[in-house]
Parts: C-alpha cells; sequence; structure tokens
C-alpha cells in the first residue's frame, strides 16, 4: 500500500493525521464500506481526499447544499488540483455535455442527490470507474436527524445502479438510530463504522436566562462587544437576523452583517467570503449559515433562541473553535421561544386539504401550477411529492391515508426534539454531559472551562484585547481628565 503518511505530506501538506482520519482512509484502503462519525471541524473531507490519490477511478461526493459543494472545489483548486467538478443546475446544456464526455477525468466530481435523480447523469456514471461513493453530512439521509433531505433517501438505489462501489458515509452529529438509518438507505450491509465522540472539549457551554425580548437584544450586544471576536448569533428566524445585526450596528459594532435563506445567492456569497476574510467580524444568521464554512478562528457561537434540537445544536456550536483554541458558546433563553419552533414546525408539513387535491391535479398539472392552486411551500410540496411516489400503485384515498400518518409522525418526532432541548436547557446538569448523553455517550473527563453549572460565566471569556483596550481608553481619559482638571 502507498505510503500514505507521505501523501498527506506532499498533497496536502501537514504532518499529522487529527483523530479518527487515519482509521477512516485505512478501513477505505482496505476496501470496507466505512461509516464515519467525526466532530465538525476535525477535518472529514481529508478522509475521501486522500483515498483520491491511492485508489484508481473517480471519487465521487455526494453533498447536500451548492455552496458546500463550492466551497471544497476552491479548496482541492487551491491545493493545485485540477481535475475537479461540481455537477448542478447552475452549468448550461453545452457545459454538461462536454463535462460528461470527459468525466473520467475527474478525480473528484461533486454532485447534489437531485442530480443523480437523472438518467443521463447516472448513465455517464456508469461509464466511468468509481474509486469511491462518498454521502457526505449523512445524517440528511434520516427523518430523526436534524436536516431530513427526502432526496438523500434515493441514494441507495443509486449505488445500485451503479454497481455498488465503496462507500463513505460521513457526519458529524448522529445518535444510534440516525446511523441505522444511514446503513439502511444506503443499502449497506456490511460496514465498518468509526464513531468519534461529538464532545469538543475546547468549547465552553452556557446557557443564560433572560426575562424579555428587550433584556436578551441587550444582553446579546453586550456579549457581542465584550467578547473576542470573530463569531456568530444564531436567530431562529430570517427577520430576527435582520434585526439583531441592526441592533449591533447601533450599539457600535460596526462589522457586522445578516445572512439567511431569503437572500440571493450572490449576496450570500459575499458575506460568507467577507466574514472568511475577517472584513466582517460578527454574523447574525440563521441556521442557513455555516454549514461548510471553514473558518478556525471563530471564538463564540451566541444562540439568540434554542435551535429546534440538540443536534443542530451541537452542529452550529461546533463552528466555533476550529483551530482548537478556546471558545464559547452562549444559549440565550426566554420562556415562550418554542413557540416560534411550534409554529414554523406545523406550517411545514402540508395540510389534509392539500394532501387531497394534490391527487387531483397530480397527473394532469404541471409542478408549478399545483404549487400555485394549491398554496404549497417548496417544502410541503417535495414531503407530498416524496410519499406520493413511495406508495404509487395503491388507491388515492390510502395515499393520502399513507401521507397524512407520515406527517403526524413527522410532527410528533419534532415535538420530541423541541422537547428533548428544552429539557437540556432546563436542566441543573452539567450540559455536556447531557449533550454526551443525548447521543449515547459517556463523559469520561470533562474538561476545564466545562460549562454554566460546572461554573463557567460568560465574562470568563471576555475578550483580553478589548479589555486591555478599555485600560488604555481609561487611562486616556484619566490622564486628559487630570490636564484638564475635571472631577471624574
Ligand atoms: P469538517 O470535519 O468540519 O468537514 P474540514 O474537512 O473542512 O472539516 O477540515 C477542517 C480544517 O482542518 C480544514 O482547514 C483542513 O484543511 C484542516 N485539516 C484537516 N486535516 C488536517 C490535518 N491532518 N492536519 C492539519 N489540518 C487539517
Amino acid at each position: 500500500m502507498a505510503n500514505i503518511k507521505n501523501i498527506l505530506f506532499e498533497q496536502f501538506g501537514y504532518s499529522h493525521f487529527r483523530m479518527g482520519q487515519r482509521e477512516v482512509i485505512d478501513s477505505l484502503l482496505t476496501g470496507q464500506h466505512t461509516l464515519a462519525m467525526l466532530p465538525t471541524g476535525t477535518g472529514k473531507s481529508l478522509c475521501y481526499q486522500l483515498p483520491a490519490y491511492v485508489l484508481s477511478g473517480s471519487v465521487i461526493i455526494v453533498s447536500p447544499l451548492l455552496s458546500l459543494m463550492q466551497d471544497q472545489v476552491e479548496q482541492l483548486k487551491m491545493r493545485g488540483e485540477k481535475n475537479v467538478i461540481a455537477i448542478n443546475s447552475f452549468l448550461t446544456f453545452t457545459e454538461k455535455n462536454d463535462v460528461f464526455s470527459r468525466l473520467h477525468h475527474y478525480r473528484f466530481i461533486f454532485l447534489s442527490p437531485e442530480m443523480l435523480m437523472n438518467q443521463a447523469v447516472i448513465q455517464a456514471l456508469q461509464k466511468i470507474r468509481i474509486a469511491l461513493f462518498v454521502v457526505d453530512e449523512a445524517h440528511c439521509i434520516s427523518q430523526w436527524g436534524h436536516d431530513f433531505r427526502p432526496d438523500y433517501r434515493l441514494l441507495g438505489q443509486v449505488r445500485e445502479k451503479l454497481g455498488h462501489p465503496l462507500t463513505l458515509a460521513l457526519t458529524a452529529t448522529a445518535t444510534a438510530e440516525v446511523r441505522k438509518d444511514i446503513l439502511h438507505y444506503l443499502h449497506i450491509e456490511e460496514v465498518k463504522e468509526w464513531v468519534f465522540s461529538v464532545d469538543r472539549p475546547n468549547i465552553a457551554m452556557v446557557v443564560e436566562p433572560c426575562s424579555s425580548r428587550m433584556e436578551k437584544l441587550e444582553r446579546m450586544c453586550e456579549l457581542v462587544s465584550e467578547l473576542e471576536k470573530p463569531g456568530i448569533v444564531y436567530f431562529s428566524s430570517r427577520r430576527g437576523a435582520e434585526e439583531g445585526a441592526d441592533w449591533l450596528k447601533r450599539s457600535g459594532i460596526q462589522r457586522t452583517a445578516f445572512y439567511h435563506g431569503g437572500m440571493v445567492q450572490e449576496d450570500r456569497i459575499l458575506i460568507q467570503q467577507q466574514f472568511l476574510h475577517d472584513e466582517l467580524e460578527v454574523i447574525c444568521a440563521t441556521s442557513a449559515f455555516g454549514m461548510g464554512v471553514n473558518k478556525g478562528n471563530i471564538r463564540f457561537v451566541i444562540h439568540h433562541q434554542p435551535p429546534a434540537q440538540l443536534e443542530s445544536y451541537l452542529q452550529e456550536i461546533g463552528r466555533a473553535g476550529r483551530d482548537g483554541n478556546r471558545s464559547l458558546a452562549v444559549l440565550l433563553y426566554t420562556p415562550g421561544d418554542e413557540e416560534f419552533h411550534a409554529m414554523i414546525m406545523e406550517a411545514e408539513f402540508p395540510t389534509d386539504w392539500q394532501i387531497t387535491n394534490y391527487f387531483l391535479y397530480q397527473p394532469h398539472h404541471p409542478r408549478e401550477e399545483i404549487v400555485k392552486m394549491l398554496g404549497l411551500s417548496d417544502v410541503q410540496y417535495r414531503f407530498i411529492h416524496h410519499y406520493a411516489t413511495e406508495v404509487e400503485g395503491s388507491h388515492q384515498d390510502e395515499k393520502v391515508r399513507f401521507i397524512i400518518e407520515h406527517r403526524e409522525r413527522r410532527l410528533k418526532q419534532k415535538k420530541q426534539k423541541i422537547d428533548s432541548m428544552l429539557q437540556w436547557v432546563g436542566s441543573e446538569r452539567c450540559r455536556r454531559e447531557g449533550v454526551l448523553k443525548f447521543f449515547g455517550e459517556r463523559a469520561y473527563q470533562l474538561p476545564d472551562p466545562c460549562c454554566d453549572i460546572c461554573g463557567v460565566h460568560s465574562s470568563d471569556f471576555y475578550g483580553l484585547k478589548n479589555s486591555a483596550q478599555k485600560e488604555e481608553s481609561n487611562d486616556w481619559e484619566a490622564l486628559l481628565a487630570s490636564l484638564l482638571n475635571i472631577k471624574g
């Protein structure tokens, strides 16, 4: 076998593997399908990037987000890898044809799951030698996971069409239940599982109760101005993110911007780039921000409201401290914050009326018309469409019942997730132990600083730089006061 430590150094410039990388790479190089759960920021991408230089053939990477894909492509190109392509809807017809005719030249081929539903894409892939099939953010396959994408469900069939290539499923946060789903839906029977702790010991966790909306906004501004930056503040709504950025600006923090899924793609890319290049210090964002944001020095993540589940919380705070340095996660909680999630959750799913009427229009009208006539959101449409195709062939009433049953089940699951998030917020036991327990782990050794329950206070993290500046300015003020003989 090639000397992989040499490849690590020559190709990537690293002298050591990080936790888990070696194990995952070895298991792939010995031909075993592998499920790897490595905490955010440890360097999951290397687990498929390095084998690409050992195995023969192309590495296919299925990725849930265009921005994430683009990011990975850029990184590889910056490393000097030319044979990399992202096949997405941005490619024109001629570009696509050109790419397909030279597909075997690419060492890395990034694709969205939607693209893999396209017959022409599958046919092109069937003609090349696939060294490795990678499912990034594999938890998206499970409805128990925090980011369910129905299209991920069909990846098992895609694997079959491609002749069961060697497969790597990657995720940062997946409970045992989600991991079981990943294997089930990918149609993998024998697998090597590498599950590393989800714990990020360099991130201290603090929950701070706030009695009102106003108190919370003021506290958020105080935290942002005192804590060492850069940082991210997560809001549960788009409007909240916009207002948050506005508040910060008005309290003197100028290098801040908001980011959410309602913005046009160019603006989103611009904000992300400005943050990556330290032109912006603070991003007020919804959960749309962060997947694949590869910035090492994020010093804090504040949640203005609890997310709808602990998995998302962990994923979001995991964007801090990728450089391994001390970082802080603060969750601000006002009773009633959860009502927003309950509201959103209801609106995410189609109503009985929409489900029933879908079948009146379905075979005869195009998607756009159905969506318009029934007032369906994109998510609602995809929900109905997905389950409708799962029960193809059965009677219409049965289909409706089937979809309604699934909707009820999903609603119940989501509610349970919110409840366990809130239980964690209200708990008086160590936060870290709580998170680990949720993922079926035990905390063997708690770091110091650990969490608010273990005695950490957010002010322990107030930036050294800030306090130095303050002292300086105080001195300066004192000096001026004494010169002008002003009494303080
Ligand atoms: P994630 O696990 O969150 O997907 P990435 O794969 O994006 O993480 O990697 C995070 C960062 O760690 C990247 O900047 C990457 O270059 C760096 N990295 C990965 N492996 C190593 C290593 N063995 N030594 C040093 N840096 C590494």
